[in-house]
């Protein structure tokens, strides 16, 4: 989705960039893609949804809005539903109920922030309190919520970043994405950052925080769809301040399981063990190993050596050791 017309200036945001050179999509472009969809996925459309992603759905021009939706309801026997993202005051109880007559089963919130002074800081235009409103609004037509917050904001701290995602938990939303703050050129935050009025949060101090939220989400069954930005050329050449990595993701579960192995085996610090099996779940074996065998690498240096052994019955962030 375009973000033409968008009235904001969030300080993270390249706008200006986007504004005129977006292509707005129309029908004949939603009923192109849903028909790419239903060829590719043959007959397991029917746990698909039509996402219309990217810009603010409920903020566009309300004709527009409902011409891609009338595009997209002939299909609605072979989807799900229909999936879609905005902003958190572009939300209420008319076009919710609206959106539930065209069967959008799954609702995205760009919240970005629970701490008011980091919306206000960051211009995001929205307080905490839309938040809460606009997820209780959702909830209530029983409409599945996504929440999605950025970590590293201007005016943020590692404190405030736990405490949004502490707030998210209390709204209890289906799923989180997680956006580790970018700084793109041509930005408000681009500006700070070059007048050193942002530090931005070094690669090691995110992946150490957002090690942290993946843990505390899943402690509450809450799904994380989404942690970092996805790779492409204009990210990478349009990026200041050398704190994206396009597998972010990956660095912070292996810390996950760096930190879990280090403190299982100081239990037998005492006992000069340094030989030990760790059991993981098979969908975890690289993420303990890390890449090109980081973390094991690692652990030999400090002098310990390990054997990496799988066990179904664990889940994917558990691990235990046994020495050898
Ligand atoms: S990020 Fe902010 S400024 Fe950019 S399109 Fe969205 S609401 Fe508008």
């Amino acid at each position: 989705m375009p973000h033409n017309g968008c009235p904001h200036k969030c300080t993270f945001c390249n706008q200006k960039n986007i504004v005129g050179q977006a292509y707005q999509p129309n029908a004949d472009d939603v009923k192109n893609a849903v028909e790419t969809a239903i060829s590719s996925l043959k007959e397991n459309t029917k746990e698909a949804e039509i996402a219309f992603f990217g810009g603010s759905f409920t903020a566009i021009d309300r004709d527009y809005m409902l011409e891609l939706l009338n595009a997209a309801k002939p299909y609605m026997g072979q989807f799900k539903g229909i999936r879609l993202s905005t902003r958190p005051d572009c939300i209420d109880d008319e076009i919710v109920s609206l959106l539930k007559s065209y069967n959008v089963t799954s609702i995205e919130l760009g919240a970005q922030s629970m701490d008011d002074d980091v919306l206000r800081l960051n211009e995001r235009g929205h307080n905490s309190a839309d938040v809460r409103k606009a997820c209780g609004i959702i909830k209530n037509y029983g409409i599945s919520l996504g929440l999605q917050m950025m970590t590293g904001l201007y005016g943020s701290d590692f404190y405030k970043d736990i405490y949004t995602a502490d707030e998210f938990i209390k709204l209890r939303p289906d799923t989180v994405r997680i956006y580790p703050t970018v700084i793109m050129k041509d930005t408000q935050l681009a500006d700070l950052y070059n007048s050193q009025r942002f530090i931005p949060y070094t690669l090691e101090q995110s992946v150490d925080l957002c090690s942290k939220l993946i843990l505390k989400f899943k402690n509450e069954n809450i799904r994380i769809i989404r942690l970092g930005l996805h790779y492409s050329e204009s990210l990478e050449n349009n990026s200041l301040g050398n704190n994206y990595h396009p597998a972010f993701k990956e660095l912070c579960e292996n810390k996950i399981f760096f930190d879990k192995i280090t403190k299982l085996i100081k239990n037998y610090s005492d006992k000069e063990v340094d030989f030990f099996e760790a059991y993981v779940n098979p969908h975890s074996v690289s993420k303990l190993a890390g890449q090109n065998k980081s973390n094991i690498n690692i652990l030999n240096s400090m002098g310990y050596k390990i054997k990496i052994k799988t066990d179904q019955s664990i889940d994917e962030y558990e691990i235990y050791i046994k020495q050898r």
